[in-house]
């Protein structure tokens, strides 16, 4: 499957259109279902910590064959996840996932974000959520929303099939991620059954689960990364100047950042998952992982550039996109927060997790 998306990725780019087919491989290879518990005919790869080695392996292949096919698969593991963490309806998760759709998670918002406002037998969203990957296709997104008077959201599992639902694709206008159908989506009094809503108020936020999820995140950008690096050998094998001992220079500080980001990567979505763990250290430990990655990912992405000069700028070779998709995917909530976070924790401990 792998192969066939990477060689799909170039057109999916070119026409920034959802990558339907790429996410009808996954549903035919059983990785829409993978995440759902067993009960359900799952593999339990979302929720199941002993797994976890599993799903970022699995996250990291998605990643290296494409970036925004890992982006969409990373949001339907998310929403798998919390459902299953929150008490949400698996069943209709299943259901859709059997059926070859995926889903996702919508928290994104300018200003107030939609509000939730209780009416017989459910509620009614209505406002805006931004950057919503997979808008258009997804037919049951995980959406948050605050109920009216309240800063603690709720989830909703809305069927973006009924009424009072728009979608805006057309502000998508990105460098790179262009295949993910990322756009804004406004509710307009959208009903959402009690049965399809679920967590008590401010659950989605809850640590270590929300903060300490970024390492998913990490994981994709990680296959995203390789794939840079194996994609600028290549292309020093083809030109020859990998003899150069400045190029060598500038590919040794690549390939020593993939080999520094995969390892801090394996320590954090161990650390993220362990159920033993203090829930402010792993938090800690992810937001420490996640600042520290973008400064290899962006070194890594700025050697290939300066390696391979203008040809890293030039289509159709996929290094372009590549890196052009890392850049922005690399674009992700409050890092330099992360960062403050992470030395907040380590300043009093001497700067070490481990004593
Ligand atoms: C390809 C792609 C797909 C996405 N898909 C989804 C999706 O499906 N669902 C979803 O919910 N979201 C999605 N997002 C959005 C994502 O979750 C983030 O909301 C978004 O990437 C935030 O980027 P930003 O640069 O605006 O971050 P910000 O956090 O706004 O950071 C921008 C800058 O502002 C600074 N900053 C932030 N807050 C403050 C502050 N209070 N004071 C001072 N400075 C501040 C930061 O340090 C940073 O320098 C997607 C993003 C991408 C790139």
């Amino acid at each position: 499957m792998a192969p066939a998306v990477f060689a799909r990725a170039g057109e999916v780019d070119a026409a920034a259109a959802f990558p339907a087919a790429d996410i009808a491989a996954l549903a035919d290879a059983g990785l829409l279902t993978a995440p759902l518990p067993t009960a359900l005919g799952g593999d339990g790869l979302a929720s199941d910590a002993a797994q976890v080695d599993g799903l970022a392996a699995l996250l990291t292949v998605v990643g290296d064959a494409s970036l925004t096919v890992g982006r969409l698969y990373e949001g339907h593991c998310n929403a798998v996840l919390l459902a299953d963490r929150y008490g949400g309806p698996l069943a209709t998760l299943a259901a859709e996932a059997a059926a070859g759709r995926i889903s996702g998670v919508w928290n994104a918002e300018r200003g107030d974000g939609p509000l939730a406002t209780r009416v017989a037998g459910g509620w009614r969203l209505t406002g805006r959520k931004i950057h919503c990957s997979g808008a258009g296709s997804l037919a049951r997104p995980l959406v948050t929303a605050r109920p009216e008077g309240s800063d603690a959201p709720l989830m909703f599992l809305p069927d973006m099939r009924g009424p009072g639902i728009a979608v805006d694709l057309a502000v998508w206008q990105a460098a790179g991620m262009r295949g993910t159908a990322t756009g804004t989506v406004v509710f307009d009094g959208a009903f959402v059954a009690d049965a399809d809503t679920f967590g008590a108020p401010g659950d989605y936020y809850r640590a270590p689960l929300f903060a300490g999820g970024a390492w998913r995140v990490l994981a994709v950008q990680l296959g995203g990364l390789g794939r840079i690096l194996a994609l600028h050998a290549a292309a020093l094998g083809r030109s020859g100047r990998g003899g150069d001992p400045v190029v060598r220079q500038r590919f040794a500080v690549a390939a020593g950042g993939y080999e520094q980001a995969r390892l801090l990567v394996a320590e954090a979505a161990r650390r993220a998952t362990d159920p033993a763990a203090d829930p402010p250290a792993a938090v800690a430990y992810v937001d420490l992982a996640r600042g520290s990655f973008e400064a290899l990912a962006l070194a890594g992405i700025d050697a290939a550039r300066r390696n391979v000069g203008l040809g890293a700028f030039l289509g159709p070779d996929p290094l372009d996109r590549c890196c052009r998709d890392l850049e922005t995917y690399l674009r992700q909530p409050m890092l330099d927060a992360s960062r403050d976070n992470a030395a907040a924790w380590l300043l009093p401990r001497g700067g070490r997790f481990e004593p």
